[in-house]
């Protein structure tokens, strides 16, 4: 990123809460479940499917996770009652993971299993490299239960195809892969676009070589390019794969991926613990980062 970029992006939490939240607008469904609801309606109407995921991560207290548990287990059953096409996406620090981690893995089989009742599926989204090893763990003892459950891996990472080697060899096939997005250290983590590109393409077609299903997660356009040309090239069935975008990205680029007929899901994060999840949003997009940081000058437009 470049030194004005990361100097607009560290003045960010200098701006006033009402302000950022304006700008965030776009990424999020909204605070309550009916504004997610609504989103994933128009969504499913649009021809796309979605993922709903309740805003939150590392929470400090057990009350929190066994907050955030019944949240996404309200969410589940509203998913079936209001007949969306939607499953659900969790993150294993919300769930309790930095607390302990057999509770986290309770909280996280009571929502797996509500979903298998449901029929529906749960994906553990994948967060930074001190969670890799044990959100792996906790993802192998579920699938020895239950089949109704898949994981993220990040292509920034270069353990990433021992991960899904792995994975695979021990008949894990359900995969959503994303570039990544927390800052890591080079030592473990690829950090040029080029790289990260290569290796993304690398574990997609080893992930298709061993018939895996892959939630193909980017609004890059050469990776979703080179996506098209993999998929053609070995003759992928449009049930094998299914691209993934974030709600409030690229919207354009979405609907090109449905009108050229392929499964696309959208992520649409909903709940009132909205802030960090922009922050990240806003990093990738200096643009509006930028936006967040001219309105510090015009403050009164945004109360
Ligand atoms: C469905 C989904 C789930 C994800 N789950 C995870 C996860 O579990 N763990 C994880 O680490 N990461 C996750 N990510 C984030 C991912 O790792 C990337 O950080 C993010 O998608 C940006 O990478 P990109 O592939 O879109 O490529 P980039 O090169 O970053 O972006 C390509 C282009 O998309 C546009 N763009 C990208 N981001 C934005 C933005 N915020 N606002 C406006 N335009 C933008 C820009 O035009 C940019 O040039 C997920 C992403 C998606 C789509």
């Amino acid at each position: 990123m470049q030194i004005l970029n990361k100097f607009i992006v560290a003045t960010i939490p200098l701006v006033p809460r009402p302000i950022v939240r304006y700008f965030a607008n776009r990424y999020i469904a909204g605070e309550e479940l009916i504004d997610a609801v609504n989103t994933v309606r128009f969504l499913n109407s649009q021809n796309m499917m979605a993922t709903m995921d309740v805003l939150g991560e590392s929470i400090t207290k057990e009350e929190e996770a066994l907050n955030a548990k019944q949240a996404a287990i309200t969410t589940l059953k509203t998913i079936t009652n209001e007949n969306l096409n939607s499953n659900l996406s969790i993150k294993l620090t919300q769930l309790g993971l930095k607390l302990d981690k057999e509770f986290c893995f309770q909280n996280v089989r009571d929502i797996v299993k509500t979903a298998a009742e449901l029929k529906n599926f749960v994906r553990i989204d994948m967060e930074d490299s001190s969670c890799t090893d044990d959100t792996i763990e906790i993802y192998m003892k579920l699938r020895k239960e239950f089949t109704n459950v898949g994981i993220v891996l990040q292509a920034y990472l270069k353990r990433t195809e021992t991960d899904a080697i792995m994975l695979m060899n021990n008949g894990l096939k359900n995969f959503r892969l994303c570039k990544g997005i927390y800052i890591e250290p080079p030592t473990i983590a690829f950090k040029k676009k080029s790289e990260i590109n290569q290796n993304f393409m690398k574990v997609l077609k080893i992930m298709f070589e061993n018939k895996a299903y892959v939630g193909i997660a980017t609004h890059d356009e050469e990776l979703v390019m080179n996506s098209y040309k993999l998929i053609s090239d070995m003759g992928l069935k449009k049930d094998e794969y299914e691209f993934q975008m974030l709600l409030g990205v690229r919207p354009e680029l979405r609907s090109n991926i449905v009108k050229d007929g392929h499964r696309l899901r959208v992520y649409v994060p909903y709940g009132h613990h909205w802030y960090k999840y922009s922050i990240r949003r806003f990093k990738e997009n200096p643009e509006i980062a930028g936006y967040v940081f001219k309105s510090i000058f015009t403050r009164n437009t945004f109360k």
